[in-house]
């Protein structure tokens, strides 16, 4: 399969980002959704999380179903979507949403923009944008509003280290590694090759509802909210596992707290592949066995 070409932004390039409204991105598409973003998007339905999760999303909670009725070339819309008035939930809508069709990718710490195909990809599907006024870079995401989504990629991308880091401690510092342990690497390695649907029935409930829809007061500052989010997701982690004893123990734990960080990274769209391979191989110069 050939490879798909991306497109390297500056905030100064100028382009066809004026839209032309017809909606058709909110067709046969796929969206991401970070549990902050889940918070916002039940806020503007004005229903509870879990209500807005169980009727709009796959996979528990991190991408928005797109089930609706087809448009003229038979791509089913996101079920938000209204043919005649448009995105319902316009103002609490989530990043990949605002950014479209821009991406966004976090390389060595540093964002990058980005755009995928050979050619920009509102000219497919509304080649008239090219009539309407170009803007740069920078105006567009300012006028998108992507600041607060933003702030909430990168705090969720730290949550999920801290999984990873838990993973790791319930690995090298408690006797697993040095005991000749196999099986925890080898889940790991097993669960850097599940879709998302497998690490979403991996998930108890409770840990599910933890990662989703956690005990944590609602706030409109992602800052605030994932702070909160990281903080009650430690004290369960220490609550759960922090009187373990027995190596099968230590490695079910490690294996469980994996599946969560990949499960997590996948909502903010990362490479969960590409992560879980990068952390077997530090758990490895670590001491681990595979
Ligand atoms: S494809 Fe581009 S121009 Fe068309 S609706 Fe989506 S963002 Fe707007
Ligand atoms: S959330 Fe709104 S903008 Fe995003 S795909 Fe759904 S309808 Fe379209």
């Amino acid at each position: 399969m050939k490879p798909i070409k991306t497109k390297l932004l500056s905030e100064t390039d100028v382009l066809p980002l004026t839209c032309s409204r017809t909606g058709t991105c909110c067709h046969g598409n796929q969206v991401w959704i970070n549990p902050w973003e889940v918070q916002q998007l039940a806020k503007t339905k004005q229903i509870s999380v879990s209500e807005f999760c169980k009727t709009n999303t796959d996979f528990g909670g991190i991408r928005l179903k797109f089930e609706g009725n087809p448009n003229s070339t038979g791509k089913k819309s996101c079920l938000l979507y209204h043919s005649t008035n448009g995105c319902s939930v316009h103002v609490g809508r989530p990043l990949a949403c605002r950014m479209y069709p821009l991406g966004r990718q976090i390389q060595h710490g540093e964002t990058r923009y980005v755009y995928q195909g050979d050619e920009f990809p509102c000219f497919n599907e509304c080649p008239e944008v090219k009539t309407l006024p170009q803007l740069s870079v920078y105006e567009y995401l300012i006028g998108q509003n992507t600041k607060h989504y933003e702030i909430a990629q990168v705090g969720y991308l730290e949550v999920v280290q801290n999984l990873a880091d838990n993973a790791f401690a319930l690995l090298l510092d408690t006797p697993l590694a040095s005991s000749g342990d196999i099986r925890t690497l080898k889940a790991w390695r097993k669960l850097s090759i599940e879709n998302p649907s497998s690490l979403f029935l991996n998930l108890e409930e409770d840990w599910l509802k933890a990662l989703i829809n956690p005990t944590v007061d609602y706030n409109e500052d992602p800052t605030i909210f994932i702070e909160q989010h990281n903080e009650y997701l430690q004290q369960k982690i220490q609550a759960c596992f922090g009187s373990l004893t027995t190596i099968k123990e230590f490695s079910d734990a490690a294996i469980l707290l994996m599946n969560m960080a990949l499960y997590l990274a996948i909502s903010i769209g990362a490479n969960s592949k590409e992560l879980a391979e990068h952390w077997i191989e530090v758990a490895k110069e670590h001491g681990a066995l595979e």
